[in-house]
């Protein structure tokens, strides 16, 4: 077996890590920086230590990212690193502020627009500024990949992009950054953790590196998950959490993800369902579809976490799903013939071919059959 495994970003990973944010800043000598964030971090203080860590070098702020960032939303920020001429971004939140900033800090040196590139194939510019990445949820890890993604409500279409320049320079991980994340969010993030470390681990682009750090990561959420849902003042389980966001996102940012993640573009796109809670809905169904049709790696992995075979893996996940409040089925949203159809063909997302059993447009339907 060929396979190669690179990492550019420098990890600062542990409680109280946020301090480090001034050494960082001199070593890029960073003079003039724009703060990426959302109105949240401003209210609650965190904006205001952020830019009292970075002793006066961070100049602007920019708080408008909403939860899955529009082209828009990128396009705003590229704006003001180009006409403030910015020479580095720290970006403090969750995945949505951090992919956000990716995006821009390419963009702002261009005069391209997000939504050229969104979806299109279009190879992505390489140069881009330095960005100091500070995740406040335990989740997407982009604060460790090469990808943004964003939406664009006007093509209907949410989408990752991928490009080397999107690596964050540095990220520092500190689980204490977690700790204001309410329950729901909690959960819905950790499925992310999950999805990213199973799918890592079965994807066709499967590696040994990347398959160790997903069995790691996928160990830590399926143990700490609960208890950082119920008890979300449990600095241990916050700090479990966020070791296995950071771990899941090394597994897949080379072996990409697969069929959940392609299914959960469409569920929050036309659906509104967040992301992780998108992922969650079918991680499940692809874990039995696989075993089914003879995966040897998932009922591996299924032994390598502890369960006898894929089914107990499975019932184990729809266990935590029932206890951390997510939805189950989509009966609520009383699709119709079109929406269903909507839901078929937007699963049918590149990421879709990476699942280790062809996914036909027909075991799509008749997935989505059953769950309405
Ligand atoms: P998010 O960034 O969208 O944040 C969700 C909400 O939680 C926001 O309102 C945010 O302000 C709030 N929030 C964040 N941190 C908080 C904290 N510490 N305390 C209180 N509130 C907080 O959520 P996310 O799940 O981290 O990111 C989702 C986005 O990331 C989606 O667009 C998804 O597609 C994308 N994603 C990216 C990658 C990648 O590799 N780049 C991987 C998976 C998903």
């Amino acid at each position: 077996m060929n396979w190669e495994y690179v990492q550019p970003v420098c990890i600062i990973f542990g409680n109280g890590q946020i301090k480090k944010l001034t050494s960082e800043i001199a070593k890029l000598n960073g003079s003039n920086g724009l703060l990426v964030t959302t109105a949240g971090f401003v209210r609650r203080g965190m904006a205001a230590r952020i830019l009292q860590l970075s002793g006066g070098t961070i100049k602007q702020v920019y708080s408008a990212v909403s939860p899955n960032p529009t082209v828009e939303e990128c396009d705003n920020c590229a704006s003001i690193l180009r006409d403030n001429q910015c020479d580095f971004v720290v970006a403090l939140g969750g995945g949505s502020v951090i992919d956000c900033a990716k995006a821009a800090t390419t963009f702002g040196l261009t005069s391209c627009a997000a939504t050229d590139f969104l979806g299109t194939g279009k190879a992505i510019p390489q140069q881009h500024l330095p960005i100091i990445a500070m995740p406040t949820t335990s989740g997407t890890a982009s604060e460790v990949t090469c990808v943004s993604v964003l939406s664009d409500h006007n093509r209907g279409i949410k989408s990752p992009m991928n490009s080397y320049g999107f690596y964050p320079t540095v990220a520092i991980v500190d689980p204490e950054l977690t700790l204001t994340v309410p329950p729901h969010l909690t959960a819905t993030t950790g499925f992310d953790v999950l999805c990213h470390a199973i799918e890592a681990y079965w994807s066709v682009n499967h590696q040994p590196v990347c398959s160790t750090l997903a069995v790691h990561a996928a160990h830590l959420a399926l143990t700490n998950l609960r208890q950082a849902y119920k008890h979300g003042d449990d600095l241990a389980a916050r700090e479990n959490m966020a070791e296995a966001s950071v771990t899941a996102g090394l597994a897949f940012t080379l072996p990409k993800t697969t069929s959940a993640h392609a299914c959960s573009y469409p569920l929050t796109n036309l659906l509104g369902i967040a992301h992780g809670e998108a992922c969650a809905m079918t991680i499940t169904h692809f874990i039995r579809f696989n075993a089914n049709h003879g995966c040897e790696r998932v009922t591996q992995l299924a032994h390598k976490l502890g369960y006898e075979d894929a089914e107990a893996l499975a019932n184990a996940i729809d266990g935590m799903r029932e206890d951390t409040g997510m939805l189950l089925d989509l009966k609520s949203f009383h699709l119709d013939n079109t929406q269903l159809e909507q839901l078929i063909q937007g699963s049918k997302h590149p990421n879709l071919r990476n699942n280790p059993v062809p996914v036909s447009e027909q075991d799509l339907r008749e997935m989505y059959e059953s769950m309405i």
